[in-house]
């Protein structure tokens, strides 16, 4: 059976999370985010998450051989028999590399770059909050019901320390560097498609919908 998978690319802050969480919702298939399966190692306070949290709150990336184990393992299990969707991963060339090693060649990969200025990406990263159930708000554009409250769990929201303006600048300056160098080999592999992140979240969502249609992936 061949597989259906969606790759998200975007820097820290342009809603990919949001928008991965969406489209698996609309294509009823799991959507696999690396920085959230590392942060419940760091909640769990497990060797991998007390090594990557370090890591983590200098916007610095964990290494590749942790990141290859935690993927195949999160791939392993059984709902990603249709298909799944990447949000964080990969992040560099070699993380590339690694999953078209993984990945089948009925496998079909459409990669998704969420695109964003700077200036709107601070805006927007210093404004959002976490809860340590893993759900994600933004005091703008994702309110929660209730001020600084969890709608999932009811639990007080923080500031994730990787979202500190000088961690944010450099894990942009990151982004763009690592993400470029991949955009040749993704396109030779699969659908390459651009959406415009400074929309609202439903337009965004639409905006994919409408590309992933067009390319006949839907
Ligand atoms: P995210 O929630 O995707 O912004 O990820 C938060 C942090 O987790 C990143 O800044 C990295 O430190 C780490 N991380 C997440 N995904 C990866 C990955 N694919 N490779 C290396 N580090 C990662």
């Amino acid at each position: 059976m061949s597989r259906t998978i969606m790759i998200f690319f975007g820097p820290a802050g342009s809603g990919k999370g949001t928008q991965a969480e969406m489209l698996g919702k609309f294509l009823h298939v799991p959507p696999i985010s690396t920085g959230e399966l590392l942060r419940q190692e760091v909640r769990a306070n497990t060797p991998l998450g007390k090594h990557a949290k370090k890591l983590m709150v200098q916007g610095k990336l964990v290494g590749i051989d942790l990141m290859d184990k935690l993927i195949k393992k999160r791939l392993a299990k059984k709902d990603v028999t249709k298909g799944f969707i990447l949000d964080g991963y990969p992040r560099t060339l070699e993380q590339l590399k690694h999953i078209f090693k993984i990945f089948k060649a009925s496998d079909k990969l459409y990669f998704v770059i969420i695109e964003m200025t700077d200036k709107e990406i601070l805006k927007r990263l210093t404004g959002r909050r976490a809860c340590s159930c893993g759900a994600i708000y933004h005091l703008i554009y994702k309110k929660p019901k209730k001020k600084d409250i969890c709608d999932k769990c009811g639990k007080k929201l923080f500031q994730r320390l990787d979202d500190k303006p000088s961690v944010i600048k450099k894990r942009l300056q990151d982004y763009k560097k690592r993400t470029k160098l991949m955009f040749k080999p993704a396109s030779k592999r699969g659908e390459l498609m651009k959406v415009d992140g400074s929309k609202t979240i439903p337009l965004i969502h639409k905006e994919i919908i409408k590309k992933l249609k067009a390319l006949k992936a839907l």
